[in-house]
C-alpha cells in the first residue's frame, strides 16, 4: 500500500502544481489505500471527491512536491472528518454519581475497557465504582471482579440474572459509598439481536447515562460500520471507542463509524492491559489509515522551517554539482530546525531504503559547526584540498580531534552522495512522467 503511494509521489516529483493530470493518478492511489485501510466504499469515493476539489488550484510550497502536497492535504481532510480535536468523555460536574453506561458486541472489548477507563478516572481523580451488568454469564461478573482487584476499584454485583436490577443496584451502591463515576458495563451477543438491544435500550432510559459509549472492535472492518449503524439507531449512543487497534487493522473503521453515525470517538483501546488505552487523536489516526504519516509531518516540517528561496537556490547548485561546506553549513542550520538529518532521510519514503544508515546516525551538530567555522573559504569551497596538516589546523582551531575533521569530511561526501541519489529520484520520476 505505502509502496503503491510511493510509487504516485516518484510519478509526480518534479511537478510543480497541483492540476487535473496529477491529482487524477494521486486520487486513484489514495483512493485504493483508503479501501485496503477498511474504509467503506462510499465514504471513500465521496471523500476522494471532495478533496479533488479542494486540491485542485491549491498551490504547492515549492521544498515539496505535489503529491505530498496531496497526501498532507487529504490526511488534513481525515483529520477533519474524524472531528479534528480529541472529543473528551463528558462528565457533567455537578452530577453525582456521573454515569458511564457501554453498549456493543460480545468480545469487542467492553469489560475490558471499562476497567482501563475506571484506571483512567481514579487517576484523575475521581472515584468510580464498576457495575457488572453482564449478569448472564458468570465468567463476565468474575472478569470485571478480578480487573477491579487490579485497579483497585470496587465492582459491584449481584446473583440473580437481572440487568436491570444490577444496574440500579450499582447506582444505589455508588450513593451509598460516596462514589462519583459509576460505569455500568454490559452483556454483548455476538450478533445484534433483540433481546439484547431491548435490554441495553431500558438500561438507557432507566439510567439515562451521561456517556454512553459504544465499543466496537476495529479488526472487524467494514461488519464494524453496520454494527455501529444499527447500535446507534436504536440507541443513540454519545461516543465510540476504538478496540484493538494494537493489530493489523489500518482504523479505516474510525473513519466510515464516524461518518455514517455522526458520533466523536472518544477513546482508542491498544492491547489486553489496563493500562493500554488512549483518548482518540484524529490526526494521529489519518496519519495511520493513509499509512502515510511520515509524509504529512514532513511537509508540515517543511512549511514550518524552510526558508524556501535558499532550498530552491540549494537545489539548483545540487543539480549543478556545485553543493559545498559553506552549503552544507547553511544545510545544517536548516536540518537543525527540521530535527536530524536521519531522522529527515527516514521521513521520505523511498530513501530511506536508498541511503546507509550507519555513517548519518550519529552527527552531533555542534562540532560540526565548529570544524567548518576554522576552515578558509577556499577549503569550504574546495573540501578535496584538505590535506593532513590542514585536518591538523583545522582540529586544532575548533577544538576537535583530526578524526573528527576526517569524519565531518566523510559524511560530507555521504552527503553529496545522498543528494544526487534524491536528484537520480526526481529525474527518474520526471521521466516517467512526461511518459505516461
Ligand atoms: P466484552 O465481551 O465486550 O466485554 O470484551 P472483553 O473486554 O471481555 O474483551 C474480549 C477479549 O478481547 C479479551 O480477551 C480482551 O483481553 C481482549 N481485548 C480487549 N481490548 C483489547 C485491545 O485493545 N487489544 C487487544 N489485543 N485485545 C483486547
Ligand atoms: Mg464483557
Amino acid at each position: 500500500l505505502s509502496d503503491k503511494l510511493e510509487l504516485t509521489l516518484k510519478k509526480l516529483a518534479g511537478q510543480a502544481t497541483i492540476n487535473e493530470v496529477n491529482i487524477g493518478i494521486a486520487m486513484r492511489d489514495i483512493k485504493r489505500a483508503l479501501l485496503s485501510a477498511d474504509v467503506n466504499y462510499k465514504v471513500a469515493k465521496k471523500l476522494v471527491e471532495d478533496i479533488r476539489e479542494k486540491s485542485l488550484g491549491e498551490s504547492v510550497i515549492k521544498s515539496v512536491s505535489p503529491a505530498q502536497m496531496i497526501v498532507k492535504i487529504v490526511n488534513d481532510e481525515l483529520t477533519e472528518i474524524m472531528g479534528g480535536q480529541n472529543q473528551p468523555l463528558n462528565l457533567p460536574p455537578k452530577k453525582i454519581p456521573a454515569i458511564v453506561m457501554v453498549a456493543g458486541l460480545q468480545g469487542s472489548g467492553k469489560t475490558t475497557f471499562c476497567a482501563k477507563l475506571a484506571k483512567r478516572l481514579k487517576k484523575n481523580g475521581k472515584n468510580p465504582i464498576l457495575v457488572a451488568a453482564d449478569v448472564y454469564r458468570p465468567a463476565a461478573v468474575e472478569q470485571l471482579k478480578t480487573l477491579g482487584e487490579q485497579i483497585d476499584v470496587p465492582v459491584f454485583s449481584i446473583e440473580e440474572q437481572d440487568a436491570m436490577k444490577a444496574a440500579l443496584g450499582g447506582l444505589e451502591a455508588a450513593k451509598a459509598g460516596a462514589k462519583d463515576v459509576v460505569i455500568v458495563d454490559t452483556a454483548g451477543r455476538l450478533q445484534i439481536d433483540e433481546a439484547m438491544m431491548a435490554e441495553a435500550e431500558a438500561l438507557k432510559n432507566r439510567l439515562s447515562p451521561d456517556e454512553l459509549l459504544f465499543v466496537v472492535d476495529s479488526m472487524m472492518g467494514q461488519e464494524a460500520v453496520n454494527t455501529a449503524k444499527a447500535f446507534n439507531d436504536r440507541l443513540d449512543f454519545d461516543g465510540v471507542v476504538l478496540t484493538k487497534l494494537d493489530g493489523d487493522a489500518r482504523g479505516g473503521a474510525a473513519l466510515s463509524i464516524r461518518q455514517v453515525v455522526e458520533k466523536p470517538i472518544k477513546f482508542m483501546s491498544v492491547g489486553e492491559k489496563v493500562d493500554d488505552l488512549d483518548v482518540f487523536y484524529p490526526d494521529r489516526m489519518a496519519q495511520r489509515i493513509l499509512g502515510m504519516g511520515d509524509i504529512v509531518s514532513f511537509v508540515e516540517k517543511a512549511q514550518e522551517a524552510l526558508d524556501l528561496e535558499k532550498t530552491m537556490a540549494m537545489q539548483s547548485k545540487l543539480m549543478k554539482n556545485e553543493f559545498d561546506l559553506d552549503d552544507f553549513f547553511d544545510q545544517l542550520q536548516q536540518l537543525k530546525k527540521m530535527g536530524s538529518i536521519q531522522g529527515l532521510i527516514e521521513m521520505v519514503p523511498g530513501l530511506n531504503k536508498m541511503v546507509p544508515k550507519q555513517d548519518l546516525e550519529n552527527i552531533n551538530f555542534k562540532p560540526i559547526e565548529a570544524i567548518i567555522s576554522s576552515m578558509t573559504k577556499q577549503e569550504r569551497k574546495h573540501p578535496e584540498i584538505i590535506n593532513g596538516s590542514r585536518r591538523k589546523r583545522i582540529a586544532l582551531g575548533s577544538g576537535t580531534r583530526v578524526q573528527e575533521v576526517n569524519m565531518l569530511l566523510k559524511q560530507f561526501a555521504e552527503m553529496k552522495k545522498m543528494m544526487r541519489s534524491v536528484n537520480r529520484l526526481a529525474k527518474s520520476g520526471r521521466k516517467i512522467t512526461t511518459e505516461n
